[in-house]
C-alpha cells in the first residue's frame, strides 16, 4: 500500500536490516512524528493530483468537448476536496499531537 512505502520512503539511510518500520533510528532530538510524515506525504501526493487534474483540464480545453470539460472539471473538484481533506488531516493532527 502507499502508505507503507511512504514509511519506508521516511527510513532512508537506515541499515537495510532495521526491522519494524515504527522505530526510528535518528537520534531523539531530530526524530520525527512518523503519522506527520505521512500526512505531509498525504498532502503532497494530494496536492500532485489536483495539479495533473487541473492539467488535463488546461489540456481539453483546446481539443475537448463541452462534456469533457465538465467532466475534467468535476475531477478537478474532487482532487481540491482531497487537498483540503488531507490539509484539515495535518492541521488537526498538529493541534492534538503539537508535534
Ligand atoms: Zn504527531
Amino acid at each position: 500500500m502507499k502508505r507503507k512505502s511512504r514509511q519506508d520512503a521516511a527510513h532512508v539511510g537506515a541499515p537495510a536490516n532495521a526491522g519494524a518500520s515504527r522505530i526510528l533510528l535518528a537520534p531523539p532530538d531530530q526524530r520525527q512524528c512518523l503519522e506527520k510524515v505521512n500526512l505531509v506525504a498525504d498532502y503532497g501526493a494530494a496536492v500532485t493530483a489536483y495539479y495533473n487534474a487541473v492539467s488535463k483540464l488546461e489540456e481539453g480545453m483546446i481539443t475537448g468537448s463541452p462534456q469533457m470539460y465538465r467532466d475534467r472539471f468535476k475531477s478537478t473538484e474532487s482532487a481540491r476536496a482531497m487537498c483540503e481533506a488531507a490539509r484539515k488531516a495535518l492541521a488537526e493532527h498538529d493541534a492534538e499531537h503539537g508535534c
